[in-house]
């Protein structure tokens, strides 16, 4: 076990934190420290031990070498939306964003969604989570329907988790107006306008919200937390990671639940018998959104889910493109692995389905292609030898029907990840 935890004062959407605790401070598993100053949720220790050092940024706490699985209650509260808040309950799966102001909606004839579908390959303790206890997730889901006063829920889940299935189909009987939706096998099939129009067969606009289908989107471990905080008065201490790649142990996909949050992702690496040879990157998240981390500083998070060790980058001296998609890498992501390829970016586009909204890219419709053909020209107008892409499923399949045809190479920026656990690559995808 570790002996220093760090807490990011940032793990939500929203400003960072504000430390209420001192140096050299005793504390309890589970007691506040750090509070918010506006949008933000509250962080609690997830070990005993001694405030280290606070910076602008981080709490780090020395642990005590024995801990307990026990922790501070949070206070009781009148509300469900209160205990989320009081809890420090943000998305699970990667946003971070507060689960207390999604909550603040009431839809009588509407719709919670637990988005089950862990739409980044590799990742997989959502699914574990609900194969071998669905009914954490489930009452999670009652609860937040009954916090949003909405009748019906909505298991979204994909349809190839034939055991996660079983599993929930066994449950139901005992919860109302719960159903399961089974969904495609794609990327981006996670992303919250995705669901809806899977379920609802319906757009809603980038700047639309679920709320405009009458719906609110919770993650399954959020879901999960949400449970544990209404039943057990349990803050978000722990997280729930599944850890791949390179390692020593030589199994593709470690899953681990209730790591307590402020773990060093290197003690992870080395709970699988650490890293195996000569790697690539230490990604943090999932191939898709994912994003390189640092052995010496990165921590187990609340949002964080995935540390995938990759192998090296192939090498390409050349002249390369760069496809953007606003669901998968960002354009710095995709610069980054040109260079950790040794490329030269000649040019870089968005997907055509990118709108930019308030400085931020977003997709008119998640996961469906409008045709790349125009974009692929212009890339070889600038000089492009070769694409490397971050698109969906779909786009990839029409990005395969043209760019090779003009004799330009295809790398999508998840190559290097899939390739080090053997998984199918983004190219041309039923
Ligand atoms: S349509 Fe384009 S922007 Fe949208 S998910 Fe696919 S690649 Fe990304």
């Amino acid at each position: 076990m570790a002996s220093l935890y760090k807490f990011p004062l940032k793990m939500h959407i929203g400003a960072p934190c504000k430390a209420i605790v001192k140096e050299g401070e005793a504390l309890e598993r589970g007691q506040c420290i750090a509070e918010p100053e506006g949008l933000g949720v509250k962080i609690h220790t997830s070990v005993s031990g001694t405030v280290d050092k606070i910076t602008s940024s981080e709490i780090i706490i020395k642990a005590h070498e024995v801990q307990s699985k026990d922790y501070i209650r949070i206070k009781k509260c009148n509300t469900i939306k209160e205990t989320c808040c009081e809890a420090g309950i943000v998305g699970a799966g990667g946003a971070g964003f507060p689960t207390y102001i999604k909550l603040d909606a009431s839809i009588p004839d509407g719709y919670v969604i637990a988005n089950c579908v862990e739409c980044e390959p590799i990742l997989g303790h959502n699914i574990a989570m609900i194969e071998q206890n669905p009914e954490v997730m489930l009452k999670g889901l009652q609860y937040a329907m009954e916090a949003v006063n909405a009748k019906n829920g909505i298991i979204a889940i994909k349809s190839k988790n034939k055991k996660s299935i079983n599993s929930l189909t066994n449950s139901l009987s005992k919860y109302k107006n719960i159903i399961i939706k089974e969904l495609d096998d794609i990327y981006p099939m996670g992303e919250e306008r995705a669901i809806i129009n899977q379920i609802f067969d319906k757009w809603l606009e980038p700047t639309q919200l679920p709320l405009e289908a009458s719906s609110v989107v919770l993650n399954c471990e959020t879901l999960c937390n949400i449970t544990r905080a209404v039943e057990e008065g349990k803050p978000v201490i722990d997280k729930d990671v599944t850890v791949g790649g390179k390692l020593c142990n030589k199994k593709d996909v470690n899953i681990f639940f209730d790591v307590p949050i402020g773990t060093p992702v290197s003690e992870m690496i080395d709970r699988c018998g650490g890293i195996d040879g000569e790697y690539g990157e230490i990604l943090l998240g999932g191939p898709y959104t994912g994003k390189a981390g640092s052995l010496d500083s990165d921590v187990v998070t609340k949002s964080l889910g995935g540390i995938v060790v990759t192998i090296p980058f192939p090498k390409y001296e050349g002249n390369v493109g760069l496809l953007v998609c606003a669901c998968g890498a960002n354009e710095d992501r995709l610069r980054y692995i040109a260079s950790k390829m040794g490329a030269k970016v000649v040019e870089v586009l968005p997907c055509k389905n990118v709108e930019n909204i308030r400085g931020v890219n977003k997709c008119k419709t998640p996961g469906k292609c409008p045709g790349q053909a125009a974009v692929i020209l212009k890339f070889k107008k600038a000089g492009a030898n070769r694409l490397i892409i971050s698109n969906c499923s779909d786009c990839s399949n029409t990005v395969m029907n043209s760019a090779p045809q003009l004799g330009l190479g295809v790398y999508h920026h998840t190559d290097h990840v899939f390739r080090t656990v053997n998984h199918q690559l983004t190219r041309r995808l039923k």
